[in-house]
């Protein structure tokens, strides 16, 4: 089935959504207080209304998952057996794909052909992942003599706390929910609180595939439910996928508390390079176009800085103004909307504020698409790129995480590597050049956790979904997710000595 051959405006209007916590394997009754309403970016009307989460919830979740860890009810289970149970949930996902990409599109403002086509099989893809490598991580053995053996024992973290944003829900969570499993750990899920709806549905459809209860508990509200977890005496190890500034929080908590462990996942503001010996300029435009807008631009890994040297700088802009030109918003419910609209009110304003201060500190509005909402009331913001942006701008230096491209020039190689590394970030880059001596000169130089050299995207026998690790160097993290890294990180070790 194809995203086009269904209508999914229809669709949305028959969906009832509700937001609820998922704890010790059940739907739980809101504690009542502060409620958070939910404004659909789509067309600006409230798609739900739900409790804004205590402390009280998040203590309740991690009871729950601490009884869980400790009865051995999933880290004693055999390893092919949680193999199995993880396996059904990726399909489960597969399964309900229609319906969850329907919730994401809905939830982010995402194009919805992009919500089935890549959020959800890259989430059920990266569950799958981490079944298969659950019995994957090997430990050391060292030299052993006549009367002594030593070697590392290796044992699940205990109880994870999981705090995601929303640019990708289900994505996120599903980087979360494979690896901590998979590794025997219990986890505390707390989506974001301005997408709330997948994630407590990939919880119930863990129940379904095998997943005791408590193992996977899903709780919802805003920062003082996350900083609830992150302060808990309680969680042995905290994931984070969000801001850098929220990242610096979670390292006092966790001082502050019981020294649980982190890893965090944070923002970026990606350089994208091309020097003058790129290999085909229209693939290059297609890619820079592709990696500053995709998801409107709320994605860490968003190009938004667009190294140009001068001898290639007039023939690619003009592409790339054509090609940004053709991507106006449409509504995320149609299936040939390639841009659709941002998350909130409130990031838009914030986006547009960015936009107001290029114009304000001196960087020439180059390009900005025709500002028509296709769906009255939604969060639409038209691609926009600025040029002669000087380093110190704040659309050079902040993360927007929106369709906002700040190009900037450079004369030479090292030129290029001072101006790539001229910021707090360090989680991706992409560098353009046919010179193999160059291409490995800058991944050496380049400070970033994730650099891609010539990003054609042609389709190739690379490494599959969740199959690389990764993280950010500088302020865009510490740790890595991804590949036998990513799960050894939700396991801890012994050094054994055994005299015999
Ligand atoms: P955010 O930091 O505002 O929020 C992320 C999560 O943290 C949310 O669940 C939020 O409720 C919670 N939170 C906020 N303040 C908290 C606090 N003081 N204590 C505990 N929890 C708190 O980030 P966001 O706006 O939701 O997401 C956007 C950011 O996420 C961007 O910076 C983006 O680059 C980053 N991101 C990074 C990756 C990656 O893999 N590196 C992937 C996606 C998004």
């Amino acid at each position: 089935m194809s995203a086009s051959a269904i209508n999914w405006i229809d669709k949305a209007q028959a969906l009832t959504v509700r937001v609820r916590n998922f704890v010790d394997g059940r739907w739980q009754a809101d504690r009542g207080g502060e409620q958070l309403q939910k404004y659909g970016p789509r067309d600006g009307r409230l798609l739900c209304q739900f409790g804004a989460g205590q402390a009280a919830d998040a203590d309740a979740a991690v009871a729950s998952a601490r009884r869980a860890f400790n009865d051995g009810r999933w880290s004693k289970l055999p390893t092919q057996r949680r193999k199995d149970i993880l396996y059904k949930l990726a399909a489960l996902v597969d399964e309900h794909r229609e319906e969850l990409a329907l919730l994401e599109s809905l939830d982010v403002g995402k194009p919805i052909t992009d919500a089935f086509n890549f959020d959800v099989p890259v989430s059920a893809a990266n569950i799958r992942f981490s079944a298969e490598a659950a019995d994957k991580l090997y430990s050391k053995v060292y030299a052993a003599d006549a009367t002594s053996l030593s070697f590392e024992c290796r044992r699940p973290v205990g109880v994870v706390a999981g705090v995601v944003g929303w640019n990708f829900p289900l994505y996120l969570a599903a980087q979360k929910v494979g690896p901590v499993l998979a590794t025997g750990n219990t986890l505390v899920l707390k989506p974001s609180e301005l997408t709330s709806l997948s994630a407590a549905r990939l919880a119930e459809l863990a129940a379904e595939a095998g997943v005791p209860e408590g193992v996977l508990n899903v709780v919802h509200g805003g920062p003082a439910v996350g900083a609830a977890l992150a302060h808990h005496r309680d969680v042995d190890l905290l994931t984070f996928t969000g801001s850098s500034r929220t990242g610096k929080e979670l390292l006092v908590a966790s001082g502050r508390s019981n020294m649980k462990r982190l890893i965090l996942e944070c923002g970026g503001k990606a350089p994208n390079i091309v020097f003058d010996d790129c290999p085909d300029v229209d693939a290059v435009a297609d890619n820079i176009v592709a990696a500053a807008y995709w998801n409107q631009g709320e994605v860490c890994v968003a190009s938004s800085r667009l190294l140009i040297q001068a001898g290639i700088k007039d023939e690619l802009m003009k592409k790339v103004i054509a090609r940004s030109a053709a991507l106006t918003p449409g509504d995320p419910l149609k299936s040939e909307t390639k841009f659709g609209a941002l998350v909130s009110q409130g990031h838009l304003r914030k986006v547009q504020d960015y936009i107001e201060s290029g114009k304000q500190e001196g960087a020439r509005l180059v390009h900005q698409s025709a500002a028509v909402a296709p769906v009255d009331g939604g969060f639409y913001v038209p691609a926009t790129i600025f040029d002669a942006v000087a380093p110190e701008y704040r659309i050079a230096r902040e993360e927007i995480f929106g369709p906002v491209v700040s190009v900037i020039s450079f004369r030479d190689e090292a030129d290029a590597i001072r101006i790539a590394n001229d910021t707090l970030y360090g989680l991706s880059a992409i560098v353009w050049t046919k010179d193999t001596g160059r291409a490995l000169r800058m991944s050496q130089a380049i400070d970033a956790g994730w650099i891609i050299v010539n990003a054609t995207g042609k389709p190739s026998g690379g490494p599959g979904e969740g199959v690389m690790s990764m993280g950010g160097h500088k302020e865009s993290g510490i740790g890595v997710e991804g590949g036998l890294d990513g799960l050894d990180a939700y396991t801890k070790k012994s050094a054994v000595q055994w005299f015999v």
